[in-house]
């Protein structure tokens, strides 16, 4: 930021003396200063960030972020300075440059502006390994409106937005017809604010299997190599299969298996030949059998059910394997689970999480979000709240799942969900301490959910974005020419819609 005499001197070299010096320009990048000083003073409003963007880290030059706290992803207790000191994240544009005690920042990194939130927490942006960013919560998965492609680029756009306000940096998307890659696109360019997206694209299935409706259908072998080698071909992140039928899709039994052990082992080949892991959906114990035996990435929902349709039927030798493979199990757990209707349900699902915990299992947090109505897209914590409850986590055990292993799942330990020198600054700020009880009685999930709902910060690969806070329950109706600009939670903070 220029100081008051730079301006003058800014002022000078860019001939402007007629220009006015304002007090806000002393928080400005001096580029932008420099700008609006050549400018003329005209073009204030086209050098004005985007919407969602705001002050600290508009330069993108960097910025140290101070709070009492840090909690670096692994850890079971957030990191203080000893001495009293604050603790700092100081970023330098995407990445993350240094992570401690403020006094021990680096020379060359105290000159950066630096934003303090006090009693807070710094942490990884949250990661949610199971979405459907092209499908409207408010319909059935196979039940969608049709729109044009503007009409969906716009709604998905509201979803990444959403989803990033609240905390979420990173997204898979596990299947769709294709919208997502689009979308993927247009945050990387920074046409919209997003999470990083990884992208699976048509999903793998059997002719009439689930979700064979998004053109990924294969009835043998060579089939299933070619839609695998089509996804390649779109730049697919991962290839998806879809190992059992599926609860959303008519005419599939969950319990069934889709492909062979065989078969399955010829995916993960194929996806492994083009450096791709596979993240298989499975329900039916026979399905999870032949996903541990192919060594896929990750297994989706694994509800083991057995013939009968019962759930949570483990069989723990398989639950052995999943560990020794060093497969991660995304459960998906909706919010639902928590109402007293679904008690039996999370009562079986949660023995058998814990099952799978103690044989060493690793689990990623995911939401299934898009696929299951009323289930929203940035409502992440709700149902990680749930699964935490039924699987009889701690408070750092959980938020574990949504960060740094749910990071490792989607084979971004190197890059993500960890805070660390050198690791992607894609950081959220929560006040007070999530990972302790406000006082000895209350139980730990409490502070971890008033924490987290209510966000102090979001940056999104360096990029500092204005949170939602307090979270909405779904977005406002969509306008009857679906032009649709934000959630519901900015709408009320804001007083208005910001332009998009
Ligand atoms: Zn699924
Ligand atoms: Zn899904």
């Amino acid at each position: 930021m220029p100081s008051e005499a730079r301006l003058r001197e800014l002022q000078l070299e860019c001939h402007a003396d007629d220009i006015q010096l304002t007090e806000e320009m002393l928080s400005w990048p001096e580029e932008r200063a420099r700008e609006y000083l050549l400018s003329g003073g005209e073009q204030l409003d086209s050098l004005q960030p985007p919407a969602g963007h705001c002050a600290p880290c508009e330069s993108r030059e960097g910025v140290v972020y101070t709070a009492w706290r840090v909690w670096d992803g692994l850890s079971d207790v957030c990191m203080r300075d000893a001495g009293g000191a604050l603790m700092c994240v100081a970023v330098l544009g995407e990445l993350i440059a240094f992570v401690g005690s403020l006094a021990e920042l680096p020379a060359e990194l105290a000159r950066l502006n630096r934003v303090d939130y006090g009693d807070a927490t710094i942490m990884p942006g949250l990661i949610d390994a199971h979405v459907h960013i092209e499908f409207d919560p408010r319909y059935g998965l196979h039940d969608q409106p049709e729109l044009s492609v503007s009409q969906h680029d716009r709604q998905m756009q509201v979803r990444a937005a959403a989803m990033a306000r609240h905390g979420i940096t990173t997204a898979r998307d596990l299947g769709g017809r294709g919208g997502a890659f689009r979308l993927r696109e247009q945050i990387r360019s920074g046409a919209c604010i997003g999470p990083r997206l990884l992208v699976a694209g048509q999903a793998v299935t059997r002719p009439g299997g689930h979700c064979h409706q998004w053109g990924g259908a294969a009835k043998d072998e060579t089939e299933m190599v070619k839609v695998i080698q089509r996804q390649v071909a779109n730049s697919a992140d991962l290839i998806k299969v879809m190992a059992t039928g599926g609860v959303r899709t008519a005419g599939t039994n969950p319990a069934q298996s889709a492909f062979t052990s065989k078969e399955m082992r010829i995916a993960v080949a194929c996806a492994a030949a083009a450096g791709l892991r596979v993240a298989a959906h499975a329900h039916g114990v026979h399905g999870i059998r032949a996903c541990a035996d192919a060594k896929v990435g990750t297994v989706e929902h694994c509800s083991w059910v057995d013939e009968r349709g019962r759930w949570g039927c483990v069989d723990r030798k398989c639950a052995a394997a999943l560990a020794q493979a060093g497969t991660f199990v995304c459960p998906t757990v909706p919010a639902s689970w928590g109402q007293s209707r679904f008690q039996g349900l999370k009562q079986t699902m949660g023995a058998a999480y814990r099952v799978m915990l103690s044989a060493g299992v690793r689990f990623a947090a995911g939401t299934d979000s898009g696929a299951i109505p009323n289930v929203w897209h940035h409502q992440l914590l709700d149902g990680l709240l749930v699964f935490g409850d039924a699987a009889e986590m701690s408070a750092a055990q959980l938020l574990r799942c949504a960060t740094s292993e749910a990071a490792a799942a989607c084979a971004l330990e190197a890059t993500t969900g960890m805070l660390t020198d050198g690791y992607a600054a894609d950081l959220l700020v929560v006040p007070g301490n999530p990972l302790r009880p406000a006082h000895p009685q209350a139980d730990f999930f409490e502070e971890l959910e008033r924490s987290l709902r209510h966000p102090l910060a979001v940056v999104c690969r360096g990029m500092h974005i204005e949170p939602c806070q307090p979270p909405a329950s779904s977005y406002p109706a969509w306008t009857a020419s679906g032009d649709v600009r934000a959630c519901a939670c900015t709408l009320t903070a804001r007083g208005q819609a910001p332009s998009t």
